[in-house]
């Protein structure tokens, strides 16, 4: 067998880093959507990617998307592109409709014109956001495939359509076209519009001096948190599975905000997080998702898939990266 290829959307993103790397790890030749006139991101990601060739295209370009797609003429395309934030959905509930919904409809239809609807495998990044932490009827178990979806923001709403377009093109033209239904995966590539990071970074800087707190919304929701470096590896072994289909990754855990910031700040020595956390209205949102627990037995026991951080190791990671590279910047 010759070289394998994969075409990969949102490569600037948290996900596309580790995908990336993973992938140019197994000698792949690695193809990056990447839009071209904006994107501040892009020689910050060719220093650390040099391997990666970028491909200038827009989601909401279809034809670009074709383009991009004979150009690369990839064996497993990978769409991780999206309007990614919840919060940002809400005050930019068009433009994420247009990018994280019809968008995926652009990479399928790439796929299936350009002729490579048996040849291309094609990967959805869905989400946990589908289920929207309502119908929690089996408390302890967590969602799974099965689950009801009950979106509660325009991003969720959007990515359901990706999903179901995705199933539909499966069940439609026989494609290889599988979804992986991500619970929340962070990291140290996480965007501080995250909460996660947001929180290591806050505490970074408060070890260090440089704040003496952070603002938040509500501390009470409850996320199942894992590390993306565990879930981009289970992205590729659903590209490699005999068969098309949908899977959850997950950890099997959720902890709320106040676990996430209790675990941070027990990090540089400190107990009580309290004094050092105010709260902002701006950082709520106008419907929450209270509480998401997944249930990734299928992926387990189908792709052999394990996730090897657990929620103390995310942390304490997210934070000693984030103090290292702060300290790094002092000293530079
Ligand atoms: P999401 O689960 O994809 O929405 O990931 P986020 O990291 O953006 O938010 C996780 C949870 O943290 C949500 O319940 C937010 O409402 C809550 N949250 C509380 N304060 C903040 C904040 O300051 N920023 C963000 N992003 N989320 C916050």
């Amino acid at each position: 067998m010759g070289q394998r290829s994969a075409l990969i959307t949102g490569i600037t993103g948290q996900d596309g880093g580790h995908l990336a790397q993973l992938l140019l790890e197994q000698d792949y030749q690695v193809f990056g959507v990447i839009r071209g006139q904006s994107n501040v991101k892009k020689s910050e990601f060719l220093d650390e990617y040099p391997n990666v060739t970028l491909i200038e295209a827009d989601l909401l370009d279809s034809a670009s998307i074709i383009r991009a797609v004979e150009q690369a003429d990839p064996d497993e395309f990978y769409n991780l592109a999206a309007i990614s934030h919840v919060g940002y959905s809400f005050k930019n509930p068009t433009l994420t409709l247009d990018t994280t919904a019809g968008g995926v409809l652009n990479c399928l239809e790439a796929i299936r014109l350009t002729g490579r609807g048996s040849s291309t495998r094609f990967y959805q990044a869905s989400t946990s956001e589908m289920y929207g932490g309502l119908d929690y009827n089996r408390p302890g178990l967590g969602y799974d495939e099965h689950s009801p979806f009950h979106p509660r923001s325009p991003y969720g709403v959007a990515k359901l359509y990706g999903h179901w377009i995705t199933k539909n093109f499966r069940e439609s033209y026989g494609m290889f076209a599988s979804c992986g239904i991500l619970f929340n995966h962070e990291g140290e590539r996480r965007g501080l519009e995250f909460v996660t990071r947001k929180i290591s970074n806050a505490v970074a800087r408060i070890s260090l001096g440089l704040q003496d707190h952070v603002e938040l919304g509500d501390l009470w929701p409850k996320r199942d948190w894992g590390y993306a470096g565990d879930y981009v590896r289970g992205m590729w072994q659903m590209m490699q599975h005999s068969e098309p289909d949908d899977f959850v990754l997950a950890t099997g855990e959720t902890h709320s905000i106040e676990d996430f910031l209790s675990q941070a700040f027990n990090a540089i020595g400190v107990d009580d997080w309290h004094p050092y956390v105010r709260r902002n209205e701006a950082f709520t949102r106008p419907a929450e998702v209270d509480i998401l627990l997944g249930n990734p037995a299928k992926a387990e026991d189908v792709l052999g898939w394990k996730r090897e951080v657990d929620f103390a190791g995310l942390v304490s990671r997210m934070v000693a990266h984030d103090i290292s590279l702060l300290d790094g910047n002092r000293s530079s």
